[in-house]
């Protein structure tokens, strides 16, 4: 693979449309990033990185973080799981409580807010709070090889102030006898893994496991089974957009999972993970430039499942 000209391509492709989309406003700490970043890292299964732009940045990794908690349930709980939450995509807005009532409590899948406030739930009932957070925290630095990966304290509060509607979609589970803990320390735990700063680089590394088959090819630890890795995979690419994934799949062709801190994480099964971030978002939540450089990578590479 000529990298060099792969990269050329996807920034000529990028450089247009830089500083595009809306970025995220509901708290200050993401409405005060430059719109105008823009970072890749791409890992494949031998450790090589190829970077763009900024990608030594730390960004708020936002509802990436729902990937890596998904695989920490998966692994805890196994199919049990899916008694708590279902694996259809939701068609909906990030948020959206609409189809909670028809469904009894039960989210539709685990990459949208309710579906991820309960997988939380789950894992803090197995473990307390500090001890998830404690586990979601040492995977990354074990697997980025960095320990100063941390919560951002200001997004953590600000993500909770502001917090009504996720607190509204938690206590709607409740009602259903779908949250196991006492909803204000799900919804914490909740907003403290959406809080965490990673660099594209770090990310990327992290997500290597769920290229092959659930074992970090550097390693070698199994970190979810082999069909535990695809089921991951399945619905990162049928759910990791809300409303956008039917787009994202027919743009990239590749599970990804958007973030509204402009981050996405994308797994190309036996290539390698890539992590892009541009904070400017499309009405979906996804960020514009990020689906772009994406596009261009599985041109390029051939790298989308449907080839
Ligand atoms: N912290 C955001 C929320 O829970 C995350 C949404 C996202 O990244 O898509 O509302």
């Amino acid at each position: 693979m000529d990298w060099q000209a792969i990269t050329a391509r996807i920034e000529a492709a990028v450089t247009p449309h830089i500083g595009t989309g809306k970025v995220a406003d509901y708290i200050p700490a993401l409405a005060r990033i430059d719109p105008t970043k823009f970072g890749m890292a791409i890992v494949l299964g031998d450790g090589t990185m190829v970077t763009l732009g900024d990608s030594h940045e730390p960004f708020s990794i936002q509802s990436i973080s729902k990937v890596f908690t998904l695989s920490l349930a998966l692994k805890h709980y196994g199919e049990n799981v899916w008694d708590r939450v279902g694996r259809e995509p939701s068609g909906s807005a990030f948020n959206s409580i609409v189809q909670l009532e028809n469904e009894k409590g039960i989210p539709r899948n685990p990459l949208i807010n309710a579906g991820a406030i309960v997988v939380t739930d789950m894992l803090v009932a197995r473990s307390g709070a500090q001890a998830f957070e404690a586990e979601l925290l040492g995977r990354f630095h074990r697997l980025s090889g960095d320990d100063s990966i941390a919560v951002d304290e200001e997004v953590a509060e600000s993500e909770s102030a502001t917090g009504s509607r996720n607190r509204a979609l938690a206590h709607f589970m409740a009602a259903f006898g779908n949250m196991a803990n006492p909803v204000e320390q799900s919804l914490g735990a909740y907003f403290r893994q959406c809080a965490v700063r990673m660099s594209c680089r770090q990310l990327a590394r992290a997500a290597l496991f769920l290229a092959f088959d659930g074992c970090d090819p550097i390693n070698r630890e199994q970190l979810v089974t082999r069909e535990n890795c695809r089921r991951i995979n399945a619905v990162m690419m049928s759910c990791g957009h809300y409303d956008n994934s039917g787009d994202f799949a027919y743009r990239i062709g590749l599970p990804g999972k958007s973030g509204v801190g402009g981050g996405i994480l994308c797994i190309a099964p036996g290539h390698g993970a890539i992590a892009v971030w541009s904070p400017g978002l499309n009405a979906s939540g996804t960020s514009m430039v990020g689906a772009i450089a994406l596009e261009e990578l599985v041109e390029a590479t051939g790298w989308s499942v449907f080839v």
